[in-house]
């Protein structure tokens, strides 16, 4: 796995590319935009030329807000734009993936639901630029939201029908979360082989590397310093050395700065 952390923006976009170079990371994941707002942020000139050419791998996370599933119709419109006008900010950033939260069906089924977030998924991708793609993680299953069993994932990616440009990003707190075990080496041994019984292996694109608080199983998704919480270091370190994802990044979100996260992350994968 290739050692990354989710980078902060203040101070612009290139500030993430000045941390990670300076902690000495090959990767990072940024917000292209504020996570928490529906206004998307334009992008500045010195931002395209320090990312354009730039040596590190750079993925995006799209914003927490989108619900292609949602009951309502001004949320689905806004959801629509919101992930639109991401694909275009990868585009002129020379980003390949945005990791995005599948949704929450709010009370219309997981079904329903699945359907509702691939069709439109796949027609926004149609409408966007050919460079970019979806990364669909995993979630721990909290409230309504969809992606909690690798079956729904499945489901996603073939309903979306895109396959050169969906993947999954596969966040190990979620997954744990969501009652898939990761505590140890047979464990992570036999919960990556369902997912790739059903899933497939070759369509992770991008790992999240996160120690869960809560006990496998419990639906909730709580970060751990990784190390601190209830998977525990020898695992996730087992994960990493996994051949098939050598060239996969693996991105620290756990609590913390920056500098915080390079150590949770070089726990796990040396650099
Ligand atoms: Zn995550
Ligand atoms: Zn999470």
């Amino acid at each position: 796995m290739i050692p990354g952390i989710h980078a902060s923006v203040r101070g612009g976009l290139d500030r993430a590319l000045d941390t990670l170079n300076e902690l000495g990371l090959p990767c990072g994941q940024i917000f292209t935009s504020n996570q928490q707002q529906w206004k998307g942020r334009a992008i500045k000139e010195r931002e395209i030329e320090r990312y354009s050419g730039r040596s590190v791998t750079i993925i995006s996370h799209a914003s927490y807000l989108i619900n292609l599933a949602s009951t309502d119709r001004r949320v689905v419109k806004l959801s629509v734009q919101a992930l639109e006008a991401e694909l275009e900010r990868m585009h002129t950033l020379e980003i390949e993936w945005c990791v995005l939260h599948p949704g929450a069906h709010l009370g219309a089924g997981e079904e329903t639901g699945i359907e509702k977030i691939s069709s439109m998924a796949g027609k926004i991708l149609l409408n966007s630029p050919a460079d970019t793609g979806i990364l669909y993680e995993n979630t721990a299953g909290q409230g309504t939201t969809v992606g909690h069993t690798f079956w729904q994932l499945a489901q996603l990616l073939e309903l979306t029908d895109m396959p050169a440009r969906t993947g999954i990003c596969f966040d190990t707190c979620h997954a744990f979360a969501a009652g898939y075990d990761l505590s140890s080496f047979s464990a992570v041994r036999e919960t990556m082989n369902r997912f790739n019984d059903t899933v497939g292996i070759e369509r992770i694109k991008a790992f999240h590397i996160n120690d869960s608080k809560r006990e496998c199983g419990s639906h909730i998704d709580r970060h751990a310093v990784t190390g601190e919480g209830l998977i525990g270091l020898e695992p996730l370190r087992f994960l990493g050395s996994m051949s098939e994802f050598r060239e996969i990044p693996g991105i620290a979100e756990t609590p913390g700065t920056d500098r915080d996260r390079a150590q949770d992350i070089q726990k796990v994968l040396e650099f």
